[in-house]
């Protein structure tokens, strides 16, 4: 698919899996509310079926768009950089993101400042940025 047709495509694609999701829900509850009541429990029955149906069809396929997702990031090359930055001597790194990592935690110890006593943050960086680079081989094609 093209880039555009994918941008163009996403609100609307979300919008429709939204309209079945709460029409599996509506047709489900319409179901549960129905069972016991007299005569009508096959169709009670199949309304709920078709309502899990419904949801369980939505759920894998967002998931598979979950998963095209994840492969358009790997193939264009974007990774998540972290931005550090030490509070004694403002020196600045940036490194791949790790898990774990979020804006305003700890990062890496400081390389230029000296190692303080055990047990200490004294000398960690702080992380002031996360933020998405897009590898620069795909910007030129
Ligand atoms: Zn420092």
């Amino acid at each position: 698919m093209e880039r555009s047709s994918i941008s163009f495509l996403v609100p609307f694609y979300f919008f429709l899996l939204g309209l079945i999701i709460l029409f599996s829900l509506i047709l489900f509850f319409q179901g549960l509310t129905g069972i016991g009541k007299e005569g009508n429990d096959l169709t009670s029955f199949l309304f709920m079926m078709s309502g899990a149906i419904g949801l369980i069809l939505t759920l894998y396929m967002i998931r598979r768009y979950q998963v095209g997702i994840q492969r358009m990031i790997k193939g264009r090359r974007i990774t998540v950089l972290t931005v550090e930055e030490c509070p004694n001597c403002n020196y600045k790194s940036v490194r791949p993101f790790r898990e774990g990592d979020f804006v305003y935690g700890y990062g890496e110890e400081c390389p230029k400042c000296p190692k303080p006593a055990e047990g200490n943050v004294g000398n960690r960086m702080l992380i002031t940025a996360i933020y998405l680079d897009k590898g620069v081989q795909e910007e030129r094609s």
